[in-house]
């Protein structure tokens, strides 16, 4: 019988093959997973990447990791075959290529009942009401979420911990700049947590499965739900002030929420609203958003999105046997109001195109798995039928 290959790979392989060739989100899994806390995390404009701190052998390589310790690869959602690997272990099989929004169990249309978290949502609040459904019921103590630094003036997303249902709502709405939630981590555990709920962008949401997957150490076993946001990219924060606020005057100070629907949509405190063509905004795509194939949270319990025709629904696509319990139990008790996904057929089919659209960035360099996907179908044929002969 064949035995498995012993894992060695560390901080080195890590460094060469993620962090400096493109693949590295900065989703931050290395980072909580290192037991030595010798990997810290640089989130300045334009960066959001883990670094060695400690430079005795550069910082490309790492004392520990060359004396046998492997956690940080073993955290990393990109590394080698991560894909295959978690799909096994979440479904029992590999991805077809034709599912590329990943495996799913439903889709379906949802957004909370309370009306007060419906409106804070970002969408139909449906992230809101299962993190404060989940924590009123026992599965979690804690959420990893996004918060704004400070009064919010400054608009720099900020991971942070959330254990009540005040906490929660001051966390919700989407911020489309990078908030590696992960990193709230370590604060969670301090103050007492040990069921966690992770909610993060589609590249976060593969930690905990591969964390799991691959034994990364004590954090793998205290993710008790993982719910990801549907994601193609996040913008550098400089975008605030060298597009929004050189070309439109809008300055970030007065800017009251934000969404994307097709366009980068700005509501202002003084009740203005702003319409940014999208194609302005992609010379300010993060770094670490280039090459990323995951735009569906595919390793999530439950992923969540705000594509389709309903502005206040949250389209969900559920996962796994945890996720699957949550929202029926959810919809038995009434916490939460849902529709099927066909009823929005349109919003699926962007799914799967923006999924498409995704798939194609991952390089040709790296393992095949994350960019299987269907050929495209044939375009009709526009061309003119031939005028027929005179006769
Ligand atoms: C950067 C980004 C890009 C997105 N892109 C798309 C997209 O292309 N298509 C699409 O359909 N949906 C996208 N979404 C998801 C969408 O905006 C909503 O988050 C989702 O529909 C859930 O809505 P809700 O009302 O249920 O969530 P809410 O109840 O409002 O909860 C949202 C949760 O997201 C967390 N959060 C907010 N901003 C961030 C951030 N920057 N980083 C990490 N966590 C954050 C909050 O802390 C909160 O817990 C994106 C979200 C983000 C943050
Ligand atoms: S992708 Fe995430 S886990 Fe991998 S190196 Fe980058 S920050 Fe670390
Ligand atoms: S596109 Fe979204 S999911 Fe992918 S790396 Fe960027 S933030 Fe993460």
């Amino acid at each position: 019988m064949a035995t498995a290959e012993k894992w060695t790979a560390h901080w080195k392989h890590l460094y060469d093959e993620v962090v400096t060739s493109g693949l590295c989100t900065g989703c931050a899994g290395c980072v909580v997973a290192c037991p030595y806390d010798v990997l810290s995390y640089d989130d300045r404009e334009g960066v959001y990447k883990p670094f060695h701190i400690d430079e005795e052998l550069g910082p490309g390589n790492c004392g520990h990791g060359e004396k046998g310790c492997t956690y940080c690869t073993r955290a990393c959602p990109r590394f080698r075959a991560w894909e295959p690997e978690i799909d096994h272990f979440l479904f029992g099989r590999a991805r077809q290529p034709d599912e590329v929004e990943g495996i799913s169990k439903d889709i379906v249309l949802l957004k909370a009942a309370d009306p007060e978290v419906a409106e804070k949502g970002q969408d139909g609040g449906l992230v809101s009401a299962i993190l404060i459904w989940a924590m009123e019921h026992g599965y979690i103590d804690a959420a990893l979420v996004s918060y704004l630094e400070g009064d919010g003036t400054s608009w720099k997303a900020i991971p942070g911990v959330a254990k009540t249902r005040e906490e929660i709502l001051a966390a919700a709405g989407s911020r489309y700049t990078y908030s590696a939630n992960t990193l709230a981590y370590e604060k969670a555990i301090a103050d007492g947590a040990s069921k966690l709920a992770l909610v993060g962008m589609s590249c976060q949401s593969s930690v905990p499965p591969v964390m799991l997957e691959r034994k990364a150490g004590k954090p793998s076993k205290r993710f008790a739900l993982n719910i990801g946001l549907l994601c193609s990219k996040t913008f550098d924060d400089a975008i605030f002030k060298e597009l929004f606020e050189a070309k439109y005057g809008l300055k970030k100070e007065d800017m009251k929420k934000m969404n994307i629907k097709g366009v980068f949509q700005i509501w202002m405190k003084n009740g203005d609203y702003h319409e940014v063509n999208l194609k302005e905004c992609h010379a300010w795509t993060r770094e670490g958003c280039k090459m990323c194939p995951d735009f569906a949270a595919e390793h999530a319990d439950i992923s969540t999105g705000g594509i389709g025709a309903y502005n206040d629904w949250t389209l969900t696509i559920v996962r796994t046997p945890i996720g699957r319990e949550v929202i029926v139990k959810m919809l038995q008790d009434g916490s939460l109001i849902g529709r099927p996904g066909d009823d929005d057929p349109g919003a699926i089919a962007l799914l799967r195109k923006l999924s498409r659209v995704s798939r194609k960035r991952w390089p040709e360099t790296a393992v095949d798995a994350p960019r299987l996907m269907p050929p495209p179908k044939p375009k009709p044929d526009t061309e003119k039928p031939a005028e027929p002969a005179p006769a």
